[in-house]
């Protein structure tokens, strides 16, 4: 059976939504199969030798969700919980986030079921390269071309591309998106996702008729994603009043100074036992009082437990799936939350990722203010196009969302038609 293969909540989640919104958009039974289940699973195995000589075997698994509409594309992610549905789940995700953009790509993820904080560098360049030599006859720029994700950075996908690279025996840049800008990755790549969370909450706040300057939020999170956001949010005049992340959650109601935390994260690895900010139970700082929350961390995270207790006018998902379907169902029950759904609240990574690749592809380089200009103008037009969307079939932002991103799917699907 399919859903035995993927057997995960998230993977229940993300199919879930996606039936909700084939029926929504009434969707032929033949082409409807076709969009919801992956074109390729691979999982392969990554034996690394460890600091002390041990061989320790890894599982590293990469889905690529469609390849209709271009390659694929999507972030490889470290950490302990990763399995084979999860990682199905967010390549499907992607999917929908990339034609809702109107990126030229399908979705992929990929995962490595490890703990990075566990590992030292070494060891992680080692399983890194690995993964790369294993799964280089799947990708490449034109097939699937793989970025940062939670757990890896711009470090991760420099050992890739030299590996690739390698391997081809020329340097190719674009099999990978989210390196270092010296290896030719792009300005503003690093902050575009938790910049573009910042931007699309001002633009909610906007909407609600609420000042921008002198507004609250909320952050659960502090990796690349969630400290970008803040930092954004912060030159924006926002105060960031609670932030968490695996060590605990802190508090300052006049506002949380940014710079000196990322400084105190840094030298300590986490948010907890920073000076300018109360302790805070992780589990009420999401039922805190504020103008916005962004969940910047993980999935499932805003469920039915906490739902009806949210305190914020916006919900800006951050991360990828962090609201569950029950949430979904109290939230557009109570009507009082604006929702940024994840495929368009983080979709600022993946629009610079392909801002990248584009310029990888033409040899030439932007400047950073172009690119945040440029990925200011394509999430703006997003953004509007989904209330305008939600506005004429009268419903939820969820829905209109998923529904934009697979309805352009399924068209390509229509029209290309079934071979043989
Ligand atoms: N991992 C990010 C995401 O979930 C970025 C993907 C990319 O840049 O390809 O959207």
């Amino acid at each position: 059976m399919k859903e035995e293969l993927l057997n995960d909540p998230v993977f229940g989640m993300a199919a879930g939504q996606f039936d909700r919104v084939a029926d929504f958009l009434k969707l032929d039974e033949r082409v409807r199969e076709r969009c919801k289940w992956p074109k390729r699973i691979i999982t392969v195995s990554l034996p690394v030798t460890m600091d002390d000589g041990r061989t320790e075997v890894f599982f590293g698994h990469r889905v690529q969700h469609h390849l209709s509409r271009g390659p694929v594309k999507g972030g490889l992610r470290f950490h302990p919980k990763v399995n084979v549905g999860e990682v199905a789940a967010l390549a499907m995700w992607m999917n929908w986030k990339c034609a809702l953009m109107g990126l030229p790509y399908g979705g992929g993820k990929g995962g490595i079921t490890c703990d990075p904080r566990k590992l030292s560098m070494g060891e992680q360049e080692r399983l890194t390269r690995r993964f790369a030599q294993e799964i280089s006859p799947f990708i490449g720029p034109e097939i699937d071309v793989m970025a940062p994700d939670v757990g890896t950075t711009a470090q991760h996908m420099a050992w890739i591309l030299d590996t690739y690279s390698t391997r081809e025996g020329r340097f190719v840049p674009e099999v990978i998106t989210g390196k270092p800008v010296e290896l030719q990755g792009s300005e503003g790549r690093t902050q575009a996702t938790g910049h573009g969370v910042a931007f699309l909450a001002s633009r909610a706040l906007n909407k609600l008729g609420l000042d921008v300057k002198g507004a609250t939020a909320v952050i659960q999170g502090f990796g690349n994603v969630g400290s970008y956001a803040a930092e954004t949010m912060e030159s924006y005049g926002m105060k960031v009043t609670g932030i968490s992340d695996i060590t605990g959650a802190i508090w300052n109601g006049d506002g949380i100074d940014v710079f000196k935390l990322k400084q105190h994260v840094a030298e300590t690895g986490g948010v907890a036992g920073f000076a300018g900010a109360d302790k805070m139970d992780p589990d009420e700082l999401l039922i805190q009082e504020c103008d916005v929350l962004a969940p910047a961390a993980l999935e499932r995270v805003i469920t039915k437990d906490n739902a009806a207790q949210l305190k914020c006018k916006i919900l800006a998902e951050a991360a990828n799936g962090p609201t569950t379907q029950e949430a979904d169902a109290i939230i557009e029950e109570r009507g009082d939350i604006f929702l940024l759904p994840d495929i368009l609240c983080n979709a600022g990574g993946v629009t610079v990722s392909y801002f990248e690749w584009v310029q990888n592809l033409q040899r030439f380089s932007w400047t950073k203010t172009e690119v945040l200009t440029k990925l200011e103008t394509k999430l703006n037009e997003a953004f509007e196009n989904l209330l305008l969307f939600c506005d004429e079939h009268k419903c939820a932002h969820r829905l209109g969302a998923l529904a934009t991103g697979v309805d352009t799917v399924a068209k390509v699907k229509k029209t290309r038609g079934l071979f043989p």
